[in-house]
């Protein structure tokens, strides 16, 4: 039974993971590369570390969540890294969205020193990390998922297991593709509506039940309408995401064309400088083309 935890990377979703690890009553290590992120943390009891490497010493299971490919290769294989400070019998979950190549050289290495590995995605944003509601998905041998499950189980409200590494990680690609495109919808939608004169608070109220609604289309809709661009889920992770899947569906010669006028989009707003806004900002490259502002006088 898992009792002791390591949790590194206390980022917008690591941040509200590792709080609930806590309120679930395991004993918990964290570090993170900013250090001020720990300190919440130690007032509640854990303990924190200088260095991966240290972080990892003498727990049960390890977990991180990083902004990205590179951010893994510095933590995991990086010099004081976790697999400098990892041993035999230990468990590791890298719940960071990278490519599914990423994941399977982690299950290589960690195989090498007799540590099991699962990749674990997610789906939510910040307030569903925070509140314990994370869609989540892991990949990996059975038996170590079976071990692993009742600490997930108190992160999310579905944990799917998705059979053999790098397969969880696929998941969260294919789903992440889906959002990108519904946020394409969104945007272009919201710019036509604004365009054709149509009352958008009205316009919500219809997205909000027409049999095309989604969770994800009306909290981004509500949002725009009222100008708000602050991060849950940051504009240029979604780019990166982007990317990845661009990478992931050539690799596989899998057709994305939408995804290219997406990327066009997301790394225009980037340009305009609203990379670390949430990835709803998109709109603003569709707005600077249409030379419209979409905003509601009223939101309900
Ligand atoms: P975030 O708030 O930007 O946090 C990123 C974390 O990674 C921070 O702890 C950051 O440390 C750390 N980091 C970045 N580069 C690093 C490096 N080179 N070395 C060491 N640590 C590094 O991002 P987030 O929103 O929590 O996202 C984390 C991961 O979850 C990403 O892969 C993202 O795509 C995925 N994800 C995000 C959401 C979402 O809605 N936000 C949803 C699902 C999945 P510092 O504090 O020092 O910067």
């Amino acid at each position: 039974m898992i009792k002791t935890i390591t949790y590194l990377g206390l980022g917008t979703m690591g941040s509200g993971m590792a709080s609930n690890l806590l309120k679930a009553g395991y004993k918990l290590a964290v570090w993170n590369r900013s250090a001020e992120k720990c300190e919440p943390f130690a007032r509640k009891g854990a303990r924190v570390a200088d260095t991966p490497a240290d972080a990892v010493r003498e727990v049960d299971l390890v977990m991180y969540c990083l902004s990205n490919d590179q951010a893994v290769e510095e933590v995991v294989f990086g010099p004081k890294g976790i697999l400098s400070g990892i041993r035999e019998g230990q468990i590791a979950i890298d719940m960071s969205t990278v490519l599914p190549q990423t994941s399977l050289q982690e299950q290589g290495a960690y195989a090498k020193r007799g540590v099991d590995f699962l990749d674990v995605p997610v789906f939510g944003s910040k307030r569903e990390s925070a509140e314990a509601k994370l869609w989540i998905m892991a990949a990996g041998k059975k038996a170590v998922f079976e071990k692993v499950k009742p600490v997930l189980e108190h992160l999310g409200q579905t944990v799917h297991y998705f059979g053999k590494n790098g397969n969880a990680t696929a998941m969260k690609l294919v789903g992440n593709l889906i959002v990108a495109l519904e946020l394409e919808a969104l945007a272009e939608g919201l710019v036509l509506a604004q365009k054709a004169g149509l009352d958008l608070t009205t316009v919500m109220e219809v997205v909000k039940v027409a049999d095309f609604r989604s969770p994800l289309l009306v909290s981004n809709g509500q949002n725009i309408l009222k100008r708000n661009f602050s991060p849950s889920f940051a504009l240029k992770l979604m780019l990166k995401d982007v990317n990845l899947i661009g990478k992931f569906s050539e690799s596989l010669e899998s057709p994305a064309p939408a995804l290219r006028v997406v990327q066009k989009n997301l790394k225009s707003a980037v340009a305009l400088g609203f990379g670390q806004e949430n990835a709803s900002a998109l709109i603003r490259a569709l707005e600077k083309e249409a030379s419209v502002e979409v905003k509601a006088r009223s939101v309900k």
